[in-house]
């Protein structure tokens, strides 16, 4: 317990009687997330797609005296979708805040040689996901309630290398406006587009140092980013702390370029 309270006079309570979801959530910056809201005292629901990684993950927070509970849920998956909502009603009575953080890159071809599977799982995971998500939550979303998607510095400007993903993470920048105009005023919809994060999705970042060296010289500030980073602002979105911010997205990429 002292430690938690280390933690929470450093980074405050703002989530305090607040049930927060969190997909893809067993590690990376999903974890990060569900930690951070749980640390400032949320009931945080936390998901991914294996039994076994889920319960680890729900393992390490509680170790850390958190209120957590997890849930399976493939984002892709229509009943895994329903039962994350219904069993968070079940269990805390309503929902506060969702961050919808899934995504999937399983191709590097080039754009015009992408098989046609390929492009639906895309669509699929990295965007309508989120919103047959909230189709399904948005019964028992509070007033005051918060979402936060997890969009991507490549959605800026796509990458050869992962350009379908980039530009579902594209999509993503207009889907929060469009979900913001939609929810508002009840609840707010922002994104946080991460910069080079290293975490097993993105283990190319740091393959070799020479490649490590590379990225990090690309960032104004020197370095990679960290799933604490990413954590923090979207914390900062989800909070009341921005209850007068809606529709915009929050590039958290240590100066890479992005946009003016
Ligand atoms: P990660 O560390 O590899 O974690 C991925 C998590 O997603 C795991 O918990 C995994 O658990 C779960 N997952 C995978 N597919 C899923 C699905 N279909 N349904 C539900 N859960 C699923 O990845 P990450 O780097 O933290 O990425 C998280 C988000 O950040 C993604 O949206 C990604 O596009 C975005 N992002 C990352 C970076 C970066 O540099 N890392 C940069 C920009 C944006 P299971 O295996 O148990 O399902």
């Amino acid at each position: 317990m002292a430690k938690i309270m280390d933690m929470e006079t450093k980074i405050g309570r703002r989530f305090e009687g607040k049930v927060a979801i969190v997909t893809a959530s067993t590690q990376g910056i999903g974890f990060a997330i569900a930690e951070r809201l749980g640390l400032e005292g949320a009931s945080v629901v936390i998901s991914s797609r294996k039994q076994k990684n889920v319960d680890e993950a729900v393992e390490k927070l509680k170790n850390k005296g958190l209120e957590v509970f997890g849930v399976v849920c493939h984002v892709s998956n229509a009943q895994h979708r329903k039962d994350l909502i219904q069993k968070t009603v079940d269990k805390y009575g309503k929902i506060d805040v969702i961050v919808s953080n899934a995504a999937v890159n399983p191709s590097v071809d080039p754009l015009l040689r992408t098989l046609e599977s390929i492009l639906d799982k895309l669509w699929e995971i990295n965007v309508k996901a989120t919103v047959l998500l909230l189709q399904e939550a948005a019964p028992h979303l509070q007033k005051g309630s918060s979402i936060v998607i997890i969009s991507s510095i490549a959605g800026y400007n796509p990458q050869p290398a992962m350009a379908m993903y980039g530009v579902t993470k594209t999509a993503l920048l207009g889907l929060t406006k469009a979900l913001a105009t939609e929810m508002a005023p009840v609840t707010r919809v922002n994104a946080v587009a991460p910069g080079f994060v290293p975490t097993n999705f993105a283990a190319y970042i740091t393959k070799d140092e020479g490649v490590k060296a590379a990225n990090e010289e690309k960032t104004l500030l020197g370095r990679l980013g960290t799933p604490k980073d990413m954590a923090a602002a979207a914390a900062f979105l989800a909070s009341d702390d921005a209850c007068y911010i809606t529709g915009e997205t929050l590039i958290v990429a240590g100066g890479l370029p992005s946009r003016l």
